[in-house]
């Protein structure tokens, strides 16, 4: 094959040697693909998905039935009551923003189980931040039970619960950009399990991000009241430019989306801004997106590993999210890295990106994601904070050739010398 990038004949041969040891894990993936496409498929079908569906509602949105239809089917492959899947939410943290408030009333109280929660959600709780509208400035009080050892407390979960107190629980299920492991479903099963022996009443919100798809069962299928993300991870697979969503219980759904639109109306209003047809495409080819980007991950895992670097999850380690880490040693390896992330991407592959003190954040910051849609992290994408031991964070790949492509050139970059 033509070398048309230019790469190191050492990365292409240890590329070789990479996939060859990739194979069993890469045919296991793609059982868990197929699983994934035939729940989807289904509900397509069950559901009678027609192109009548795809069409734009103006106005109030009063009426829409391919609206209807496509949380229907949300709500089929999670296995839930009910969902609400719109533009109008704006992110994950938008449908996390929503949920809590439609949840939760003054003198409430939250408890985050799997630790500190991720930065965006801090400042919805304010714990972080000086917002008049965050949770607690609005009488609600929160609680954090630590992880011990990656693991959820369950004895501290049980304690606490048992005080019948609690309205709400709160478990993150990918890491996110925290240094701890992500959740598998296993443990949110017995988590769950914990908090409703201890009180069934008690509420389980699940921050689902990065998550949909990296396992067989999603955790609205072990007990969790509600599900939420965004659109410009897993399930909007690169075709959805914007938008969330959350599954669940229908009561509570009812409410969440009253706190998006307007009391006693609900999800029975909202323009659809012709997205339709980009969040049905979105969800039909999530399955093989998430199961490209779980292989170009993979591969990093590997080939880095390879070239003497320390990555977390290894290649063969189970996985629950779509984030990869590698430590990269030097701060120079970080930016090439990153630098190299960028070249390869096909949108503003000309771009350098630089490391930028960014507000908010505690550390000079490197960014590269040369995305289709802006911010998109199914897309293939990398950053990093400037601290040792210079760690990038990865993710996204929305087809593993174009995600092993963006490694190479990235390693091969790393590996140049001036
Ligand atoms: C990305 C993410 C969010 C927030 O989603 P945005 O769409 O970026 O607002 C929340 N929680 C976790 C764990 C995430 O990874």
């Amino acid at each position: 094959m033509d070398n048309i990038f230019n790469l190191n004949e050492d990365i292409l041969k240890v590329s070789d040697e990479v996939e060859k040891e990739l194979e069993p894990i890469f045919k296991k993936l793609d059982e868990s693909c197929l699983r994934a496409s035939s729940k989807v498929l289904k509900a397509f079908q069950d559901n009678h998905v027609g192109t009548n569906d795809f069409i734009e509602v103006t106005g109030y949105g009063y009426s829409d039935p391919g609206r209807d239809k496509l949380e229907k089917i949300y709500s089929q492959i999670f296995g839930t009551e009910d969902a609400i899947v719109r533009p109008q939410i704006m992110s994950g943290t938008h449908a996390l923003k929503i949920t809590l408030f439609g949840l939760l009333k003054h003198g409430d109280t939250m408890v985050s189980i799997s630790g500190e929660p991720y930065d965006t959600l801090k400042s919805i709780i304010g714990i972080t931040g000086d917002s008049q509208n965050s949770l607690i400035a609005h009488g609600i009080n929160y609680e954090e039970i630590p992880l011990v050892n990656d693991e959820f407390d369950y004895d501290a979960i049980k304690d606490r619960i048992s005080k019948k107190s609690v309205k709400l629980v709160e478990i993150q299920r990918s890491r996110g950009y925290s240094h701890r492991s992500s959740i598998c479903i296993d443990r949110i099963e017995k988590a769950i399990k914990i908090v409703k022996e201890a009180d069934p009443n008690c509420i389980v919100l699940v921050d689902n991000c990065y998550g949909e798809f990296t396992e067989d069962r999603e955790p609205t299928e072990v007990g969790a009241d509600i599900a939420i993300s965004s659109l410009m991870k897993n399930l909007g697979a690169g075709v959805a430019t914007s938008g969330g969503y959350v599954v669940g219980k229908k009561d509570l759904i009812h409410l969440i989306a009253e706190e998006l639109n307007v009391p006693t109306v609900g999800k029975d209003s909202g323009a659809n801004f012709n997205v339709l047809l980009t969040y049905y495409k979105g969800l039909f080819l999530a399955p093989k997106a998430v199961n490209s980007t779980l292989k170009s991950m993979i591969y990093a895992s590997c080939i880095l590993e390879k070239f003497g670097f320390e990555t977390y999850p290894k290649y063969n380690e189970p996985r629950t999210d779509i984030i990869q880490t590698v430590e990269l040693q030097t701060k120079d390896n970080l930016i090439k890295f990153c630098q190299g992330i960028q070249e390869g991407s096909p949108i503003e592959s000309y771009v350098v990106p630089v490391p930028e003190q960014t507000p908010g954040y505690p550390n000079e910051e490197i960014m590269a994601g040369g995305s289709f849609t802006p911010g998109s992290t199914i897309e293939l994408s990398c950053d990093g904070p400037l601290i040792e031991p210079y760690t990038a964070y990865m993710q996204g790949g929305l087809t593993y050739e174009y995600g092993k492509l963006g490694i190479q050139i990235a390693l091969n970059k790393m590996l140049q010398k001036d």
